[in-house]
This record gives structure tokens, C-alpha cells and sequence, in this order.
């Protein structure tokens, strides 16, 4: 037999992205900005190329990038962690959770992930042996439910893995959440695993690290990216970091499966994390107006809208409309409106039809409003 283990599923984004290219449709499905990062952060990514940083960076990244996301853990949250040994570079956050999980998830284990969960973690899960257990967030909050965490954690428990602001409810946890989440951690004894990738954009409350939380520092794996934060997802920056014995395994896994990535694009994040507080307040300024204009321009078109208090997306409900399925809505929007969602029922363990769709705001306003205008002619 040389067929080896099944095919996994192509992702939604690629699906989705496929029609859009298709159909000429406005893609308000896969989460990557039109526009390009700032030009001070372009422009230390090219002065890198053509000062010959065009070879393999040191495993763990290059030191001018780590001691910037050291940098920026401490200027932003007080956590400190060792630019030797508690950074890692990662070919995006996606390589920083794969790692992550072949790190720490023995065949049998179990991980409790939010659920509805971004895709790659019940992969990276599955890839390491072990299973994904869904902490479902419900609707119409969308708030996670303390007591059932508890219940939700067995003898093969090994870690949490949260995401906070999470794609695609767009909850962000509070500290009384956190501290919860933290006291189950500690009395289970689990690990946790934290995505932050969408940490500088949350519009309600403010973005709060678990890896701060008194007994959480030498059992949490934070794990950041610059692709939402400074528009550049296809430079595939991110990062893992923690306490040296942890970050210590991240990288024994990380060193076989890309080793290193990405130098002279690691030297335009350094800069770019080293840019001033303005710029995270512009960035986050602009994506309020922006969700403004999609909430209420989808609310208006009868989608029952769950306002995000973070990240770059909205979910919303077809239902109202007559949709009960989100993905057959989403395969045929496409063709009927000239737009394109993602329907989160791909985001959960067991993906019966549901009627939530999720549409993106990482756009400029003009594109938005033209998205809204094609679905209220199309609707
Ligand atoms: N985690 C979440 C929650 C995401 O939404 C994304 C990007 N869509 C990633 C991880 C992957 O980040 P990167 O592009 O840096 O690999
Ligand atoms: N993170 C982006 C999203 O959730 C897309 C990532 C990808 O294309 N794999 O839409």
C-alpha cells in the first residue's frame, strides 16, 4: 500500500480564495490586507537584501529580531523573556503552533483548544498523535464557559491551547477569564499554548497576555506573528516565546522542519517592531472605522452580527436570510453577489452545518463598501 495516511482537506482559504480569483468577487474571506506594510518596514527589509543578509539566519532567528520581540514583550506587557533562549523565529505563527504541538503532544494526548478553533490547530494536534477536545464558545457571546473547562479536562489532558483575540468570534479574554483559565491550568498541572497573533488589534478591553499571570510564566508558550500586526502575511514572520526550558523544545522540533526562514524579511520586523507607539494607535484606529462600516453595512443587509472586540473579523449569522448552512451560502456567493466569505462551521471538530459566516475587515473602506453594495444588489 503506498497511499499512506489520508489526504487532509484543502483549507477553506485556499478554496475560497480560488473563487474569488474566479468569479472577480471581493474577497472578504481569507484574512490578508490589500495594502502593504509600512514603507520604514519595506524599506529595512530591502536595505537588508541589498547589504547581502540574503542567507540562512541562525536557527533561533536573527539577534537584531529577537531582542526586538524581548523588546516588545516588556514594553508592552512587563514579561521578559531571555533574547538567548526564550525567543524563537518561526516561519509565521503557523510554524510556531506545528512546533508546539510536536513539541509537547505525545500520541494520546489530549489538547483543549477554543473552539470554533482557526484550522491549522486541529492538524498540528493530529499530527503530533494526539487528539483536539473543543471548548466551544456559543453564541450569541460567544464567551468561554469556566466551569465546563473544568469538566472538559481527563487524565490525558496535556494543554490548553487558547487564542486570544480569536479568529473568528473576535472575543477577547478578560482578566477574570484569564485568571480562571490560569487557576485550571495550575491545579491540572497543564501546559498552555497561547496564539496571540491579533494582539494589536482589539477595540474593546485591552489584549492581555496569560503568560503574566502569577504561576503561568514557566508553563505558558506565547506565540506572536507580524503579518496582521504590520500587513505583511506573506513574509511569514512569527514567533514563540517563554521560559527558556519550553521555548528549549519549541526549538528542537523547529530546527527540522524549516530550521530558519525568512532573513532579510526578519530584519524589516525588527525594525518594524521598533516602531513608535503611534503607529500601533493608527493601525488600530483604522481598523475601528473600518469595522464600523462592515458591522453596520452587514447588520443593515439582515445578517445578525456578532460584533468582534477583537481581531480583523466579523461573524455573522445567514440565518435571517433563510441559510442555515454557511457553507452552501458561501459557495454560492460567489457567483450570485461577486463576494466571498468564510463559513466558521470549517473552525469546528465536527462540521455540521451551521449558519455562521465570517467576513473579513482587513480592507480599505472603498473595497468594503463595495463588497456591501454587490451583496445588496446580489442578496
Ligand atoms: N493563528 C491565527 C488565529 C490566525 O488567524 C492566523 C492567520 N490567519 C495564524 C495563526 C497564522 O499566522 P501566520 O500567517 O503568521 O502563520
Ligand atoms: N489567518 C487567515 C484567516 O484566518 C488566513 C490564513 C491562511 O490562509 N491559512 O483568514
Amino acid at each position: 500500500d503506498r497511499s499512506g495516511p489520508a489526504k487532509p482537506q484543502t483549507t477553506i482559504f485556499t478554496v475560497m480564495s480560488a473563487l474569488a480569483q474566479r468569479h472577480g468577487a471581493v474577497n472578504l474571506g481569507q484574512g490578508f490586507p490589500d495594502e502593504s506594510g509600512p514603507e520604514h518596514v519595506i524599506e529595512a527589509a530591502v536595505a537588508a537584501m541589498r547589504e547581502g543578509r540574503n542567507q540562512y539566519p541562525p536557527m533561533p532567528g536573527v539577534l537584531e529580531l529577537r531582542q526586538a520581540i524581548a523588546a516588545h514583550q516588556r514594553d508592552w506587557y512587563g514579561l521578559d523573556p531571555s533574547v538567548e533562549e526564550g525567543v524563537v523565529v518561526t516561519a509565521g505563527a503557523t510554524e510556531a503552533i506545528a512546533a508546539s504541538m510536536l513539541a509537547f503532544v505525545r500520541p494520546g494526548d489530549e489538547v483543549i483548544a477554543m473552539e470554533p478553533f482557526y484550522d491549522s490547530y486541529k492538524a498540528a494536534v493530529e499530527l503530533a498523535g494526539g487528539t483536539i477536545v473543543p471548548w466551544r464558545l456559543e453564541a450569541p457571546a460567544f464567551r468561554p464557559d469556566l466551569d465546563r473547562l473544568a469538566s472538559l479536562v481527563t487524565g490525558r489532558t496535556r494543554m490548553l491551547l487558547l487564542n486570544t483575540p480569536h479568529n473568528p468570534t473576535g472575543t477577547v479574554l478578560d482578566r477574570a477569564e484569564l485568571e480562571a483559565v490560569a487557576r485550571v491550568a495550575i491545579e491540572r498541572d497543564l501546559l498552555v499554548v497561547t496564539d496571540e497573533v491579533y494582539e494589536h488589534l482589539v477595540f474593546e478591553g485591552r489584549h492581555e497576555p496569560i503568560a503574566g499571570l502569577p504561576g503561568m510564566w514557566d508553563r505558558t508558550v506565547s506565540i506572536g506573528s507580524a503579518g496582521k500586526t504590520f500587513s505583511v502575511t506573506g513574509w511569514k514572520i512569527g514567533w514563540a516565546t517563554g521560559p527558556a526550558a519550553l521555548v528549549d523544545r519549541v526549538k528542537g522540533v523547529k530546527q527540522y522542519l524549516t530550521f530558519a526562514s525568512g532573513t532579510p524579511f526578519q530584519y524589516g520586523i525588527a525594525a518594524a517592531l521598533a516602531s513608535g507607539r503611534e503607529y500601533f494607535e493608527s493601525y488600530l484606529a483604522g481598523y475601528a472605522e473600518r469595522r464600523e462600516l462592515l458591522a453596520a453595512g452587514l447588520a443593515g443587509l439582515g445578517f445578525t452580527v456578532y460584533e468582534p472586540q477583537g481581531t480583523y473579523f466579523i461573524t455573522t449569522s445567514a440565518a435571517p436570510l433563510g441559510y442555515e448552512d454557511g457553507m452552501a451560502f458561501c459557495l454560492e456567493l460567489p457567483e450570485r453577489c461577486g463576494v466571498v466569505a468564510v463559513p466558521t462551521q470549517v473552525f469546528y471538530a465536527d462540521p455540521e452545518p451551521r449558519p455562521e459566516v465570517r467576513f473579513t475587515f482587513c480592507k480599505p473602506l472603498a473595497v468594503l463598501e463595495e463588497g456591501l453594495e454587490r451583496l445588496r444588489k446580489g442578496l
